[in-house]
């Protein structure tokens, strides 16, 4: 018996020693991996007198400027509670969950305890006043608050995410312009841009508008270039004009975004991320700032002049579909916070909004939040492709807002890039594994096997190869290229949106106009939550919007602040 007892109490010390060590955090610093966006995110975790002390991030692949910043404020988060379970960066969900993960991996691999406590964000209510507030951190509004604030404004900008940029920083960093410092030689070339514009538009665009985004785009690429941006040398052809106007950042939409971002912080621009804007203050038709209610409580800004920035409305597919309807299915490939919150606020306030059923319209083979996922090549390459009927409708090397058209056009939602067995075996394997491919050794078996009749798919190969080395009779596409012999490849692709068109109607200073066509005074607009009267359904050139975001984002934080110290 007394032996019995004596494991007994032995067990227990044993146990309750193991508990004690298991809790008790141990000084050191260890490791730990999360799995993020573009792969591992791997951290060391000091942990020095029962506390995390720093977290330092080793490894990422995070996208330069969208996930990696997350990264840094999760560790702030962490650091700050004491506790791996802090609410996630809105916005940048895989990565802030990598780094969340990574923290949690190196305690428990530690067998540390005790970092895990639910923590809950103290809600303030607290009321400010400033010169001018911008409502969104993408181009336009980073733009306004560089120029309000050279103006002499103080400048405050609210955002919805936990991350600056919008759709602007996920964008191929494209900037379509005219008598830049780097293409002087078409320093005439305004008037044929507006007339391209304006043909593209079906005669429907505001000519004035037009000319204002023709005539100061090459000012937007020397902005860009004064502060900070660089750009490759080539200048690229843009939609289907024969004129080159492309200028492009080797970094993507990053390139462009975080080097004027640096300029603003610089200046003294204050950037409040996570702040929903809910509502406009008014008084006497004229707007005097803006509500935020959120994740921190609720925040007043009286201003002398608020700057609307918001962005477009597709990450909303009800919005979306209410306001450009012949997108309806399309994926949504664009950033989480432009929901078009301020549509409400502009019926509300009288404002005039004005919207042609326009998107700047892709197409995309996964819902991945970025096209940078490679399987996406496979909607983009030169082969073959047809209807889920195996019916091919269009020249695959069209512009692609018009491939975009020419798919909506058919009424079908699924689309196959058809391909041989030679061209991109790895990738289309790949996609066969993801569900998004299928295979037959013949194509009447690839048919079967992705649903289409058989005898219509041969049927349309047949007649496309025959083009080969001649004229395309059905389409006119050039240098057709017969597909080889098989395996066959059938990659399912759908139409996307990485934008749309459409919100408030605004005059060349920015300023935005009532269902009068009478300015609302203190209000400006400026971006794609302004784009309505540029454009009629179709997206008429790559760096297109970049271009009206800067050119309109700047003029509004002239404007603003003049207003805003008068
Ligand atoms: C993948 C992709 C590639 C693209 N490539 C190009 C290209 O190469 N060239 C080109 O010209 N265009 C391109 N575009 C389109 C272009 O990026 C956008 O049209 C442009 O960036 C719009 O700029 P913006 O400042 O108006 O809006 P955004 O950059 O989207 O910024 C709007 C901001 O407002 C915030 N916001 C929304 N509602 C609120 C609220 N209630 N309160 C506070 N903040 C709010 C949003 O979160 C967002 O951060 C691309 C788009 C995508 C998605």
């Amino acid at each position: 018996m007394k032996s019995r007892i004596l494991v007994f109490a032995l067990v227990i010390c044993l146990l309750f020693s193991l508990t004690v060590f298991a809790k008790a955090p141990a000084d050191g610093t260890f490791e730990g991996t999360g799995q993020g966006f573009g792969g591992p995110v791997k951290v060391n975790v000091q942990v020095a007198d029962g506390e995390i002390t720093a977290i330092e991030v080793a490894e990422h692949n995070e996208s330069y400027g969208i996930g990696d910043r997350p990264l840094d404020i999760m560790s702030e988060r962490i650091l700050a509670a004491q506790s791996y379970e802090v609410d996630l960066v809105s916005g940048a969900t895989y990565s802030a969950n990598a780094l969340k993960f990574a923290v949690k991996d190196a305690l428990d691999t530690a067998g540390i305890e005790g970092f895990d406590a639910a923590t809950k964000t103290e809600m303030t209510e607290e009321e400010i006043t400033t010169d001018v507030v911008v409502v969104g951190a993408g181009l336009a509004g980073i733009s306004a608050a560089i120029e309000a604030k050279l103006a002499g404004s103080d400048v405050v900008v609210l955002e919805k995410l936990g991350r600056i940029g919008g759709n602007s920083i996920l964008s191929g960093g494209i900037v379509c312009a005219t008598g830049s410092p780097m293409n002087e030689a078409f320093e005439d070339d305004a008037d044929d841009l507006v007339s391209y514009y304006q043909e593209r538009a079906n005669g429907k665009a505001d000519e004035e508008l037009l000319y204002y985004i023709a005539e100061n785009s090459g000012d937007s690429i020397a902005f860009m270039l004064e502060n900070g941006v660089e750009f490759n040398e080539d200048i690229g052809l843009g939609g289907t004009s024969p004129r080159q106007r492309l200028h492009s950042s080797p970094s993507r939409g990053a390139g462009i975004v975080l080097p004027l971002l640096e300029k603003a912080e610089e200046l003294g621009v204050e950037f409040m991320l996570e702040r929903p804007v809910t509502s406009l203050i008014s008084e006497d038709g004229a707007v005097k700032g803006v509500v935020s209610e959120g994740r921190y409580g609720t925040l007043t800004i009286n201003a002398g002049a608020v700057v609307m920035a918001a962005g477009g409305f597709d990450a909303d597919e009800a919005v979306r579909d209410m306001y450009s309807p012949h997108a309806q299915g399309a994926i949504p490939y664009t950033s989480k916070g432009n929901t078009g919150d301020y549509i409400a606020w502009a019926e509300d306030l009288g404002a005039e909004l004005y919207f042609n059923d326009g998107v700047v319209g892709i197409r995309a083979v996964t819902a991945t939040a970025y096209l940078t996922d490679s399987i996406n090549l496979l909607g983009w390459l030169n082969t073959i492709a047809v209807t889920d009927e195996g019916v091919r409708f269009s020249s695959e090397a069209a512009d692609y807002p018009i491939l975009f058209t020419n798919m909506v056009a058919t009424g079908r939602q699924d689309f196959y890039w058809i391909y041989d067995g030679v061209t991109m075996p790895e990738l289309c394997e790949l996609a066969v594994e993801r569900n998004v491919g299928f295979k037959g050794e013949t194509l009447e078996e690839l048919a079967e096997t992705a649903g289409m009749d058989p005898g219509t798919l041969v049927e349309n190969v047949e007649r496309y190869n025959s083009f080969a080395g001649g004229e395309d009779e059905d389409f006119g596409k050039a240098g057709i290229v017969a597909l080889a012999d098989g395996p066959y490849y059938a990659i399912r692709v759908r139409p996307a949106t990485i934008g749309t068109m459409g919100g408030f109607v605004t005059n060349t200073n920015s300023e935005v106009l009532d269902i009068y066509g009478e300015t609302i005074p203190g209000f400006y607009a400026a971006g794609e939550c302004a784009s309505g009267k540029f454009f009629d359904q179709e997206y008429p050139s790559s760096g297109t919007m970049l271009n009206i975001a800067t050119v309109f984002g700047r003029t509004a934080g002239i404007n603003a602040a003049a207003y805003a110290g008068e």
